[in-house]
């Protein structure tokens, strides 16, 4: 399935996305819900996050080649932060580019959507507690990041955490093509299968940390190749069948 939440006619429901036509949903996949008979055009609506999380735990350094291009060293441990609740933009969000600073980065990530509330999963349960998957867009006010310390004021600026557009269950995150665009240019272009931590080490290993809510959701890290954007930018996240995350640099 492809879940997408949108908004039309002033009311805000999911759907399944199938190509560009949307089967309404009565419910929410983190619920029980029903097929309806009304079917919608994706062109006709808003599409919003296709969730709300209550906190989006984000993994740093988690590839290789990106630990490389700061030239730390390959962690040995998960690099953990956090980003609250209002960095949240849908599909189409335009990102503030924050007076305070100087160099505004993209990365692109896979997202790890939660299903239902989860403590102290092991590996092989974690399957039960994830929803699906997402694009999302770590935007990082990158000079106003050190490079040891503290992360949170350099990734927590309203709107900087992009994701989106739908969330789909039906992909093997193991191995999966993902890429950033900046104004139709490729800039990252790599592999989840490059991955340091994996997705179920980390669903179990953050488990253990802080209870999972259902619609939270995991950065699991960029790849190398990071660099700077500039006002009226366009950065899509690519994401091999997770569809486009577009949006742009206010
Ligand atoms: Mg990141």
């Amino acid at each position: 399935m492809k879940y997408l939440r949108f908004s039309y006619q002033d009311t805000v429901r999911y759907g399944l996305l199938q190509d560009t036509t949307i089967q309404v949903l009565d419910g929410t996949p983190f619920t029980k819900y029903t097929i309806t008979d009304t079917n919608l055009d994706l062109n006709d609506v808003k599409i919003l996050t296709p969730c709300d999380y209550s906190k989006a735990v984000c993994i740093g350094l988690n590839y290789r080649d990106h630990a490389e291009e700061f030239q730390l060293p390959i962690p040995t441990e998960p690099v953990v932060f956090l980003k609250p609740s209002t960095s949240a933009l849908p599909y189409g969000g335009v990102v503030d580019y924050p007076i305070q600073c100087k160099r505004l980065d993209y990365e692109a990530e896979l997202a790890i959507v939660i299903a239902k509330k989860a403590k102290n999963i092991e590996i092989d349960q974690v399957s039960e507690y994830i929803l699906g998957y997402t694009c999302a867009n770590d935007i990082t006010a990158r000079d106003l990041q050190p490079k040891q310390g503290q992360w949170t004021i350099a990734k927590s600026f309203d709107t900087f955490c992009p994701f989106g557009p739908f969330i789909s269950d039906e992909v093997d995150p193991a191995d999966l093509a993902i890429e950033s665009r900046v104004n139709g240019k490729t800039m990252q272009k790599s592999s989840t299968k490059n991955l340091i931590f994996k997705v179920p080490f980390l669903v179990s290993y953050l488990s253990k940390v802080m209870t999972l809510l259902p619609g939270d959701i995991i950065l699991t890290g960029t790849p190398g190749g990071i660099s700077g954007m500039h006002h009226g930018d366009t950065v899509e996240i690519v994401i091999e069948g997770l569809g486009i995350l577009k949006n742009t640099i206010g």
